[in-house]
């Protein structure tokens, strides 16, 4: 006989929603016989650029002490943060990739009872990461696909001690700007802990969007988190940050798994924070890939969700499950949304300008033969 043992968890782990990953490289080559080489990945809002040289060679110096535990609290880490970006280093908390501080949040401040509110259409980890709690998640409708910083704000009651807000927003790429932001942090009770999840914040242009650094001395409930893990090309390494007060970070310190951060990763963040060449030529390559891919996506005919990110989101009508299946087997990779409600829209990930010009190219081919 066998042991059900999804039954015999507990009530948080059977109700759970593993995350869903966009597919992997080395997965489609697997399952499509097609080369590794000739597969294009534009589903995880990963660097599209090579690994910075610059990390590369820190990681291989940082090699020699794998045998040693990493210095648990990522004191030299922490110290470029605080310097770099004028914030204190004792708010500053480290993680395995921003993801891992997500869920250092939820343990730290929700459990059975309380309620955590965040927007439709909102990156799914903070709705797993509450119920793992065991708390409640609340869904506030979004505006325009974005977040309705009035509507946020009103679900907030006397349960309420955490509000996740990413901006820009994955995966709709909408941003809130400055004074609605501001008007929102005076707002939220000072007893509930704003999570400002700024993941993609490197690509914002615009200048109306806010900097959520710049709050933290004036809200000690407002906890930023950012990851080397997009704009930086550290995805493989995991590594992110959580910026605070000092008495947040004082809480999520306990609740942080001792090491959590491995050397490597320490190593290869503090190189590529102590130099902007890589992120600055990123930057560059993301934007001239959302001018092609949207110049690409007039011509088709197809309309997108604004971005400020690295990413757009795109509506393809009752088609999308069709696209996504026969772009695949054409070697590109990108994100559907079925489980975010957007069964209509595919998320595509801007690329190097030869992997925007491929998808383009097949789309084309695609589009036409669907009619
Ligand atoms: C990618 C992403 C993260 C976290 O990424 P890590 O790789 O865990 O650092 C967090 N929030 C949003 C909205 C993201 O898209």
């Amino acid at each position: 006989m066998s042991t059900d043992y999804l039954s015999l968890s507990v009530h948080t782990a059977q109700s759970a929603v593993p995350y869903v990953p966009g597919k992997s490289i080395e997965e489609l080559a697997r399952d499509s016989g097609l080369r590794v080489e000739d597969i294009i990945k534009l589903a995880s809002n990963e660097s599209p650029l090579p690994s910075n040289p610059r990390v590369i060679s820190a990681v291989h110096q940082a090699l020699s002490t794998i045998a040693r535990y990493p210095d648990d609290n990522g004191f030299e880490l922490r110290r470029i943060i605080g310097k770099k970006y004028g914030v204190d280093p004792n708010g500053v908390t480290l993680g395995n990739g921003s993801n891992e501080l997500l869920i250092m949040v939820a343990r730290a401040f929700l459990e059975r009872g309380r309620t955590a509110v965040f927007s439709q259409y909102a990156f799914s980890v903070y709705a797993s990461a509450t119920k793992s709690a065991g708390a409640f998640a609340r869904e506030v409708p979004a505006k325009n696909f974005g977040n309705d910083l009035k509507g946020i704000t009103e679900a907030i009651d006397e349960q309420t001690r955490v509000v996740y807000l990413a901006n820009p927003n994955n995966p709709t790429g909408t941003w809130v700007e400055k004074p609605p932001f501001e008007e929102f942090l005076a707002s939220v009770p000072s007893d509930v802990i704003i999570v400002l999840d700024e993941a993609y914040i490197e690509y914002a242009d615009d200048l109306s969007i806010p900097n959520g650094l710049e709050y933290i001395s004036r809200y000690p409930n407002l906890i930023v988190c950012r990851t080397l893990c997009k704009a930086h090309g550290l995805a493989g390494l995991r590594i992110g940050y959580a910026a605070s007060s000092p008495q947040v970070a004082n809480v999520l310190n306990r609740v942080r798994q001792p090491f959590n951060v491995n050397s490597l990763a320490l190593a290869g963040a503090c190189a590529a924070l102590e130099n902007d060449a890589y992120l600055e030529f990123g930057r560059r390559v993301n934007r001239d890939g959302l001018r092609q891919l949207q110049e690409g996506f007039l011509r088709l005919g197809l309309s997108w969700i604004p971005s400020q990110a690295n990413f757009l989101t795109v509506d393809f009508g009752g088609r999308a499950q069709w696209i996504y299946d026969t772009l695949l087997a054409n070697g590109i990779i990108v994100r559907p949304l079925v489980g975010y409600g957007l069964p209509d829209h595919l998320r595509i990930s801007v690329g190097l300008e030869s992997e925007n010009r491929r998808l383009l190219d097949v789309l084309e081919q695609l589009l036409t033969q669907y009619l």
